[in-house]
């Protein structure tokens, strides 16, 4: 029966205990397991290898992902660190230029010290993409939308052209989630999420999931994953499984929040621009519409006068001046100085990325709490008159 991915939501890890018939997966808070006789298994041997909580979260996510096969990691670093775990000295990536300042950090720092390189461009070009492959390009790294300028990238034109060039594609997924937009469905080898944002979806857990699409992959993932160890124990398994069951109300609600918020701030005098690809004029607003069911709940907006930032961060009531994203607490960050801040000054202001823009994950809230919010704080005499001074 095929069911529709609400539903699938709902079912991740149901009933996963046949003895008891709970309907919540246990919580198997059991690092080994025993043997029956010699040579056999449970199925179930060391839990770094396997653990029932965990392999719950890893089925669900490949079944919404449409995958082969899921892994959970500890983190969404960890999930990107062992995916970039299959490139080998010597290997070039095509990376997105405006990505999570972490995983820039990752490949400049780390990676790059292991002979993997990474070329930075803009993908929501194809040409672009296709100019900065060459003979020793092994992989492409895409985030879509980017983070934080919200471009969107033609995931079945890029993946077509990764294909045809015999690259790796992975996709962070993180911003759309499964619920809006299926890169495997596109082509995309892996996918992977940052599970700290909408998937756990209550800033409670830091957690990563991986999928990847074939067998050979899968293959290859598995021996990284139980190699290299950095895996998700089971009570935040757990969180995130739970986290997974709302997914589609939550993201409804952000999405019409955010969408009413970006309406807003595109009006507003103090504003200079809104970026976020639900709005008719974001350049890639048809391709986001043809890709995904969704925009999202992540949007970026630059102040015209960089004094109102300290001002809009102290003073917002409602919205929390924190980093990470996805969950139902609406979150202010300033990149410059939080996120992205081990990007050099120069190649984050090449990239947009400067000291009057702010991003704004939106979360559940009753959507006139917020802008009343950021109505105080942008229109507030006092904020006006040390914005003029
Ligand atoms: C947060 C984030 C990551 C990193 O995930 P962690 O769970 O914080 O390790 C990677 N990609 C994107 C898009 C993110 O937002």
């Amino acid at each position: 029966m095929g069911l529709k991915i609400e539903t699938l939501l709902v079912r991740s890890g149901l009933q996963k205990d046949p003895t008891t018939g709970s309907i919540s997966t246990p919580i198997y808070q059991s690092a080994t397991f025993s043997h029956p006789e010699l040579g056999k298994s449970t199925g179930f041997d060391y839990s770094r290898t396997a653990n029932p909580t965990r392999s719950a979260l890893e089925e669900a996510i490949a079944k919404l992902e449409g995958g082969h096969r899921g892994f959970a990691f500890s983190s969404g670093m960890a999930a990107i660190t062992s995916i970039l775990f299959l490139f080998k000295p010597g290997d070039h990536l095509i990376v997105s230029d405006d990505l999570y300042g972490g995983t820039y950090r990752l490949l400049e720092e780390v990676f790059s010290h292991y002979g993997i390189s990474a070329s930075y461009i803009d993908t929501s070009s194809s040409d672009a993409i296709s100019e900065a492959i060459t003979s020793s390009s092994k992989g492409i790294f895409i985030e879509t939308p980017t983070n934080p300028l919200m471009k969107v990238t033609d995931l079945e034109q890029t993946l077509r052209i990764a294909n045809k060039n015999g690259l790796i594609s992975i996709v962070d997924n993180t911003f759309m989630t499964p619920y809006l937009q299926q890169p495997i469905s596109f082509g995309a080898d892996i996918v992977m999420h940052s599970a700290t944002k909408y998937l756990g979806g209550h800033n409670d857990a830091v957690a990563g999931l991986v999928v990847t699409a074939s067998q050979e992959l899968s293959e290859k993932m598995a021996k990284i994953h139980n190699g290299a160890g950095a895996i998700l124990g089971p009570q935040d398994s757990w969180l995130i499984l739970r986290g997974l069951k709302t997914l589609a109300i939550r993201l409804e609600r952000q999405q019409e929040n955010t969408q009413k918020i970006a309406e807003w701030l595109s009006e507003h005098p103090s504003i200079e621009q809104v970026y976020y690809p639900g709005l008719k004029d974001h350049p890639q607003y048809e391709i986001s519409s043809r890709q995904a069911s969704g925009y999202g709940a992540m949007l970026s907006f630059t102040v015209k006068n960089t004094k109102l930032v300290p001002m809009i961060l102290k003073n917002l009531q409602v919205i929390s001046f924190a980093e990470s994203l996805g969950g139902v607490e609406s979150l202010i960050t300033y990149p410059v100085t939080q996120t992205h801040a081990d990007i050099p000054a120069e190649i984050r202001e090449s990239r947009g990325i400067t000291d009057k823009l702010l991003r704004l994950s939106v979360g559940i809230e009753n959507a006139d709490d917020l802008i009343d919010d950021l109505r105080t704080v942008l229109e507030v005499p006092a904020n006006i008159e040390a914005v003029r001074t």
